[in-house]
């Protein structure tokens, strides 16, 4: 006979493992299924760091979030003795000329300090002088300007994801790893999933599947969703000295529409002068699927992104590419999150929140999905939904 469970969720990433934690938390009886045993690197939440910012270019909507996970994480780490999120400040630069638009918003900067007020956050513009004397490290032009906040940072993807599937765990959830999901159907009022290894039954399914999703739904809701391959990369600098500007203490999280075809964004060193500094641009131009992207990197590559992204903003960083890692975005229009139940299965709920800025909001977004679950959510969600259009697209 099939294990009944209240929930099952499909995919332990960000989404799943913060959606499983907080249902346990909740006492629901939940299993979480997962392909493979996150964290790991095959989808969207590896890469040591991923940017936290409260003030979401994106739109005031996302703000809530990600307070939240900032809450939530500060919890796990009080209870676990790990470190998870590093508040370091954020620098959201922009400057004349032609740049290219940052998920989707053509004046980043300008969307960023809307979101500042709306949040009633502290805030400074910096001019170009300002940022020289702060950063140092960045080689900014005349009329370069930025954003700065103080409670902007950056968070662990690969410790959150464990850091809740062992809390999870020990609040009595039920984590099947290495085990992949098949099929799901809703009839008779619950859900049967099926698994390379199992058949389950829940009131409730939960799809955190990632760029897996698109797999598991038909050509016109399927089409919403691209799915694009990314690489981050670790530069050194040329010594300890050009490598100490870049340490946390001074250096903050950024994003920055520089003249060149894409925004660039990137870290603080998490390590020594050896492990690099962590910087990437983005791209939305190629669709792939999680089987069949190009995991590695070549020369041509790493050398095209020093020269265009790389060397002629940060003359401390040298063209040895220390690392890379390629990751996946699932990407909605206008950088959307999708967060809704399925159109056909309404026991079914499916969570996208990826379009490359969903790592802060995980924490947040996996509570929602609980109370959705659970039939506990209150909160208003139709900007997330499938057919969502604003008013003035
Ligand atoms: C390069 C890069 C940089 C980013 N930078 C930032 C940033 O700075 N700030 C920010 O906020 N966000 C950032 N993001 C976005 C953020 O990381 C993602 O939104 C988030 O990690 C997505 O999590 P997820 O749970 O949807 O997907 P995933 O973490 O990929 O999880 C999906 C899970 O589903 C599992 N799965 C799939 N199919 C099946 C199946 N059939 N059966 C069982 N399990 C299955 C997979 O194994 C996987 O573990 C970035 C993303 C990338 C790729």
């Amino acid at each position: 006979m099939p294990i009944a469970y209240d929930v099952v969720v499909l995919g332990l990433g960000a989404m799943g493992a913060a959606a499983t934690y907080q249902l346990a938390r909740r006492g629901a009886r939940v299993l979480g299924i997962d392909r493979y045993a996150p964290p790991h690197e095959f989808g969207s939440t590896h890469g040591d760091t991923r940017i936290t910012r409260i003030a979401c270019g994106e739109g005031p909507e996302y703000t809530a979030f990600a307070v939240r996970s900032h809450q939530i994480w500060r919890e796990l780490e009080a209870e676990l003795g790990v470190e998870l999120l590093t508040q370091n400040g954020l620098l959201v630069l922009f400057g004349p000329g032609q740049r290219a638009a940052n998920h989707s918003v053509p004046e980043f900067l300008g969307a960023t300090v809307d979101a500042a007020q709306k949040a009633k956050l502290a805030y400074e513009i910096l001019d170009t002088a300002q940022i020289r004397q702060r950063y140092p490290a960045f080689n900014v032009a005349d009329g370069d300007e930025a954003y700065h906040d103080d409670v902007g940072g950056f968070v662990r993807p690969e410790r959150c994801v464990t850091a809740q599937l062992h809390r999870a765990k020990a609040l009595g959830a039920d984590l099947h790893l290495n085990e992949t999901v098949i099929s799901f159907d809703q009839a008779g009022g619950s859900v049967t999933v099926k698994t390379d290894k199992g058949t389950y039954h829940a009131q409730e399914l939960i799809v955190a599947a990632g760029s897996w999703l698109p797999g598991f739904l038909k050509p016109a809701l399927a089409g919403q969703f691209k799915v694009t391959r990314q690489v981050l990369y670790w530069f050194r600098a040329h010594g300890a000295r050009e490598h100490a500007q870049f340490s946390p203490q001074r250096f903050p999280v950024y994003i920055w529409q520089v003249p060149a075809p894409q925004p660039i964004y990137g870290f603080p060193a998490t390590g020594g002068l050896e492990e690099g500094v962590k910087l990437a641009t983005e791209q939305d131009h190629t669709a792939t699927t999680p089987a069949a992207v190009a995991r590695a990197v070549g020369p041509d590559e790493i050398r095209e992104m020093y020269e265009t992204y790389v060397g002629p903003y940060f003359p401390g960083l040298s063209p040895i590419c220390v690392k890379y890692k390629v990751c996946l975005y699932t990407q909605v229009d206008r950088a959307r999150f999708i967060i809704d139940r399925h159109p056909d299965a309404d026991r079914v709920i499916v969570a996208s929140p990826c379009s490359g800025h969903g790592f802060k909001h995980s924490a947040g977004v996996g509570e929602l999905l609980a109370q959705m679950a659970l039939g506990e959510n209150h909160q208003d969600i139709a900007r997330f939904a499938f057919g969502y259009a604003p008013r003035s697209a």
